[in-house]
C-alpha cells in the first residue's frame, strides 16, 4: 500500500540527513508526525498563532496546518492548487483565504494528517475561526477556542484571558487523557526562555546598517509552531543568532550596497522562494517582517500559575496574533514602529486576496504613511496560489516600484 503524505514523507528523508540545527528541529517536527500517524498517537492541530509549550509538555505531537502547506510549497508552488480547488468546488466560497481553504481541502483529500485536538484563539480572522470548524466538522477532532478580549488594556480582561489557558491545559489532559506535570511543564517553559533569548537577539540583529544578513529572522516563529520548549529548537534559534554574529565578526553584509530596506509586513510569498534574493540582487533587502517583528518577555516559572499567567501573555504576542486581535491601530502601530526601528525606506505590503482584515488596513496605512513621507506599494498577490499573479508579474511590479519610487 502507498504510504499517505508521500510530499512530505520525501521531504522528510532528506532534511533528517543534514546537519543543520534548524534541519534537526525540523526534521524532528517532521519525523515526530509521521511516528504519531504510524503508531496511532494523538495529534494537535495548532493554529499558526499557537506556541507549542504545553504541547511539549505533554508530549502531544503539534501539526500546524499552515506551516504543513508552507513546507509543501517549498517542493512544489502548485502544491496548495489541488485542495484549493477541491474545497471551492465543495461549496467553500472562493473568497475564504487560501490558506483556509488548502486546509479544509487537505483535509477532504486526507493529505494532511487528521488532528486528534485542535486549538486556536480566536484571531487573527473570521476566516480561521470558520476554517477549524469546518475540519472539526470532517473528522470529528474535539476544538478548543481560546477566547481573546477585543480590549485588553483592563485587568479583568487578562484574567478571563489567563482562565482561557487554564481551560486550555484541562482540555488537553482530558483529549489526551495525560495529566499536566508541572516540574515538566517548569523545564519546558526554562527551554523556551531560553529560546525566545536567542530569538530576540536575532531580531534586534538584524536592525544593523547594512544588514549582515537578509532577514527577516524566522527560525524562533518556526521553532514556536513546531518545537519550541525542546533543546532542539533552541539549539536551531542559537544557530541562527550565532551566524548572524559570525557574519558580522566578518564584516559579511547581506548584498554589496544596500540600496533600500524594505519593511515586508506580511508574510513571504510562501511558493515563490526566490523572490526575496531577487530583490536582493537589485540591492533591496528585508530587515523584519511579520514574523521577524517579535519581542515577549521572560516567563516567571516560580509556579504553576506564574507559567499559566506567561503562557498566556506571550501567547498575545504571537506574529499575526499580536496584530489581528483588535482595533486596526494594532497593526497599523507595529508596521510604523517596524519602519522606524529597522529603519526602512519603504513599505511593501502583499495583498492577499482572502485577508480582508489586513485589506482594510492597508488602505488606512496608506493614508498615514502619505502623511509621513513613507513609500508603499500594495499589490495582488496570493501566497498560497501562485496562479492569481504570477512570479514573472510580481517582479515586475516591484522592480516598477523600488526603480520608480525608492531608488532615488
Ligand atoms: S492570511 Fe489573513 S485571512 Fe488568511 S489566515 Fe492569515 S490572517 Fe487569516
Amino acid at each position: 500500500m502507498t504510504q499517505k503524505y508521500q510530499l512530505h514523507r520525501g521531504l522528510y528523508d532528506v532534511v533528517k540527513t543534514l546537519p543543520e540545527p534548524f534541519m534537526k528541529m525540523m526534521a524532528d517536527w517532521l519525523g515526530g508526525i509521521f511516528t504519531a500517524v504510524d503508531e496511532g498517537k494523538p495529534i494537535l492541530h495548532n493554529q499558526f498563532t499557537i506556541f507549542s509549550e504545553l504541547m511539549v509538555a505533554l508530549d502531544i505531537q503539534p501539526l500546524s496546518p499552515e506551516l504543513w502547506q508552507v513546507v509543501s510549497l517549498q517542493l512544489d508552488p502548485n502544491a496548495c492548487c489541488e485542495s484549493i480547488d477541491a474545497a471551492q468546488d465543495a461549496g467553500i466560497h472562493p473568497e475564504l483565504c487560501s490558506a483556509n481553504k488548502a486546509i479544509i481541502g487537505d483535509t477532504m483529500l486526507d493529505k494532511i494528517p487528521p488532528p486528534s485536538m485542535v486549538v486556536l484563539p480566536t484571531f487573527p480572522c473570521d476566516n480561521s475561526k470558520i476554517t477549524y470548524q469546518t475540519v472539526a466538522y470532517l473528522t470529528g477532532a474535539p476544538t478548543y477556542f481560546l477566547d481573546c478580549p477585543y480590549w485588553m488594556d483592563e485587568k479583568e480582561a487578562m484574567d478571563y484571558w489567563v482562565n482561557q489557558f487554564r481551560g486550555l491545559i484541562s482540555f488537553l489532559e482530558e483529549h489526551s487523557g495525560k495529566k499536566m506535570d508541572y516540574d515538566r511543564l517548569t523545564e519546558v517553559v526554562e527551554e523556551s526562555n531560553r529560546c525566545i533569548d536567542y530569538w530576540l537577539e536575532g531580531v534586534e540583529l538584524l536592525k544593523l546598517m547594512p544588514l549582515p544578513m537578509n532577514g527577516p529572522f524566522v527560525s524562533g516563529y518556526m521553532a514556536g509552531l513546531t518545537s519550541l520548549g525542546l533543546p532542539t529548537a533552541t539549539a536551531a534559534v542559537q544557530a541562527s543568532r550565532d551566524d548572524l554574529i559570525a557574519r558580522l565578526d566578518r564584516r559579511e553584509t547581506a548584498v554589496p550596497e544596500e540600496k533600500a530596506r524594505v519593511i515586508w509586513f506580511y508574510y513571504p510569498v510562501f511558493w515563490d522562494g526566490g523572490l526575496t534574493s531577487w530583490m536582493a540582487e537589485m540591492g533591496a533587502v528585508i530587515p523584519v517582517g511579520l514574523v521577524g517583528y517579535y519581542n515577549a518577555e521572560p516567563i516567571d516559572t516560580t509556579s504553576p500559575e506564574t507559567i499559566i499567567k506567561g503562557l498566556a501573555q506571550r501567547g498575545l504576542q504571537s506574529p499575526m496574533g499580536k496584530q489581528g486581535r483588535g482595533a486596526s491601530e494594532l497593526w497599523i502601530d507595529d508596521c510604523l514602529d517596524a519602519v522606524e526601528q529597522w529603519k526602512g525606506d519603504c513599505v511593501i505590503l502583499a495583498g492577499h486576496p482572502g485577508c480582508k482584515w489586513l485589506r482594510g488596513c492597508y488602505g488606512l496605512f496608506r493614508d498615514i504613511a502619505r502623511e509621513r513621507g513613507i513609500p508603499v506599494m500594495v499589490y495582488d498577490v496570493d501566497l498560497f496560489d501562485p496562479r492569481l499573479t504570477s512570479a514573472e508579474e510580481s517582479r515586475a511590479r516591484i522592480e516598477q516600484f523600488l526603480t520608480t519610487v525608492v531608488f532615488q
